[in-house]
């Protein structure tokens, strides 16, 4: 028969908890100098091991080899301490193998170690019943009664005032371990109970660690592991040691023998690495119209958009790590290989971009029922991020009269945009550099003298400059505002589309960042005025603006196709992205 890797390899001794070191050290070492408490209570993330230490504990308190064990906790609420040190090297360990360890470890009935899920237990019968049952003595001299509780966080008010009751005067011998992932709630429904308890944090168990332990495992297995299959794993799992079994169990189960990526993004469900690189290529090569048919295969195979875009942002960091002359760990060789050859194909800044585009929509991205959309969107602009270069060249070119070229592009300068950190992702990724870092060369764009119809075009992207600065009140103000006016010494004038007071003045007390965000893009910028809109809008009043809008969008529209006709499809895109 089969048996689950995560079952089979469950720890039997603390020493095999190594990553929760500082929990089973102080167990075992507690149970060496039999200083036991009556009451502990295990916090920490869904399977990092709090169940499986608290067996442990309970075998080791139970264990038929353990030495001397008379001595162990002797009566009343201050065990004996009486040292246990006969057996230095395993001095507090069960030994794993008796009847007593091998029934506690296999889960299996036992009249001393009793688990309860409080989730399916919670109410004040089940706690009374706990209590009467806490009264009887463990089955024999020397031994422990162990009550493992589950998912504690869910137990009522009530049940928990019962086991205060048993908390405050503990019978002799018996143990209650409580083990839980929201101790936070424990506190609000019984804060008396927890100042009874030891607590112990026991800690998300990080990526490295996992793989580390999937090699072990694997190895005795004699199953053979890639790294990048071993990453993805460890990825999937986010911080459990349980997921990463069960994961790499599923995968196994697949039957290929050797554990690859190819088996585990087919196990997982996750998004063959060609698609990904083919989208790749296509934002290098600009592509943009494109970008439709590309989403449109990915939404006929059944992905996870949401789960699309989050390996999305995987891979561009890896590319940015990459275009910084740094390694993107955690890639298989033929991605690797295929970031290399891109490496001068895109820019910091432009990856930066990306990201921070990612980052901006991911918070509302899983529950959109725009998923599909939302990708479009977002892959158009990175296949037109180099694009809205050219077209301020262009832009720019007509308003000086043709004058001038892009020749030295390397004397001015342009501020890069910085994505808001991505609070999903706790691992470092590879390299990823702060924007105001070192690391991010100022992507060298020419400015153009400040022009009316010009800085209505660029609008979005200033207004996404400021995102960048983490000011989203001010975005949102800004979202409703356009310039409506220049002069000759460098005054821009915004004005809002509705009357609002508040945006108004969040737009005045914000002048200074958006005066550097349009700096990016235009010379001799000095000032910025809100223009206050009247109550009842005047009619007249909306009127120039909307010319200047439609005119500045058809004319770069219109530029747009002449260049390059295959762009005809994208355009409407584009106009969305705008209109949002
Ligand atoms: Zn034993």
């Amino acid at each position: 028969m089969y048996l689950a890797l995560a079952r089979k390899y469950r720890p039997k001794r603390f020493a095999d908890v190594a990553v929760q070191s500082h929990v089973s050290n102080t167990l075992k070492g507690a149970i060496a100098r039999g200083r036991v408490a009556h009451g502990y209570l295990l916090c920490g993330p869904r399977g990092v091991g709090k169940t499986t230490l608290a067996r442990v504990l309970a075998m080791a308190l139970n264990c038929e080899r353990r030495a001397h064990g008379a001595g162990l906790g002797a009566e009343g609420t201050q065990p004996s301490e009486e040292t246990q040190a006969a057996s230095p090297a395993g001095a507090g360990e069960p030994c794993g193998e008796c009847a007593s360890c091998t029934r506690i470890w296999s889960g299996s009935a036992s009249l001393d170690v009793i688990e309860i899920d409080a989730a399916s237990n919670r109410g004040v019968d089940d706690a009374r019943e706990l209590r009467e049952r806490a009264m009887y003595a463990p089955t024999a001299e020397g031994r422990f009664k162990v009550y493992i509780v589950d998912e504690a966080h869910m137990l009522t008010r009530e049940a928990w005032n019962a086991l205060l009751k048993i908390l405050e005067e503990p019978p002799p011998r018996v143990i209650f371990v409580f083990a839980t992932t929201d101790p936070q709630r424990i506190t609000q429904a019984a804060a008396p109970v927890m100042s009874r308890l030891q607590r112990f944090d026991f800690k998300r168990i990080s990526p490295v660690e996992v793989r580390e332990r999937l090699t072990t495992v694997l190895a005795a297995e004699g199953v053979g592991a890639d790294d990048d299959a071993l990453a993805m794993i460890a990825r999937a799992a986010d911080g459990s040691m349980r997921d990463a079994l069960s994961l790499t169990d599923q995968v196994l189960s697949m039957g290929e023998g050797r554990l690859t990526a190819t088996a585990v993004r087919g196990a997982l469900g996750l998004v063959p690495e060609d698609e990904y690189l083919g989208l790749l290529e296509l934002i290098a090569e600009r592509r943009a119209v494109d970008v439709f048919p590309a989403v449109g295969r990915l939404a006929e195979s059944g992905i996870d958009f949401a789960v699309f875009l989050a390996g999305l942002a995987d891979l561009l960091r890896a590319q940015l790590a990459v275009t910084l002359g740094g390694d993107a760990p955690d890639v298989s060789d033929q991605t690797r290989s295929a970031l290399r050859a891109r490496r001068d194909r895109f820019t910091a800044p432009d990856l930066l971009r990306m990201l921070g585009a990612i980052a901006e929509i991911e918070p509302f991205y899983r529950k959109s029922s725009q998923q599909q959309l939302l990708l479009e969107t977002l892959l158009v602009r990175f296949a037109l991020l180099d694009r809205t270069v050219e077209l301020e060249d262009l832009l720019r070119g007509i308003g000086d009269g043709g004058g001038a070229q892009t020749s030295t592009p390397s004397t001015s300068r342009r501020v890069p945009d910085a994505p808001r950190p991505s609070p999903r992702r706790a691992e470092p990724p590879a390299a990823a550099p702060r924007a105001d870092g070192p690391s991010a060369p100022p992507k060298p764009a020419p400015r153009a003298a400040l022009d009316l119809n010009v800085l209505c075009e660029r609008w979005g992207d200033i207004v996404d400059r400021v995102r960048s600065m983490g000011r989203p009140m001010l975005v949102s103000a800004l979202e409703h505002a356009l310039p409506v006016a220049v002069s000759a010494q460098g005054t821009i004038t915004v004005q809002l589309e509705q009357p609002n007071e508040i945006f108004e003045k969040t737009i005045e007390s914000g002048a200074a960042e958006v005066l550097s965000a349009v700096a990016g893009t235009f010379d001799g910028v000095t000032r910025l005025l809100v223009r206050r809109v009247e109550q009842p809008a005047a009619p007249t009043s909306d009127v120039p603006r909307r010319l200047t809008e439609d005119q500045a969008r058809q004319e770069r529209a219109q530029m747009l196709r002449k260049k390059d006709p295959a762009l005809d499809a994208a355009i409407e895109a584009l106009d969305l992205e705008l209109l949002e």
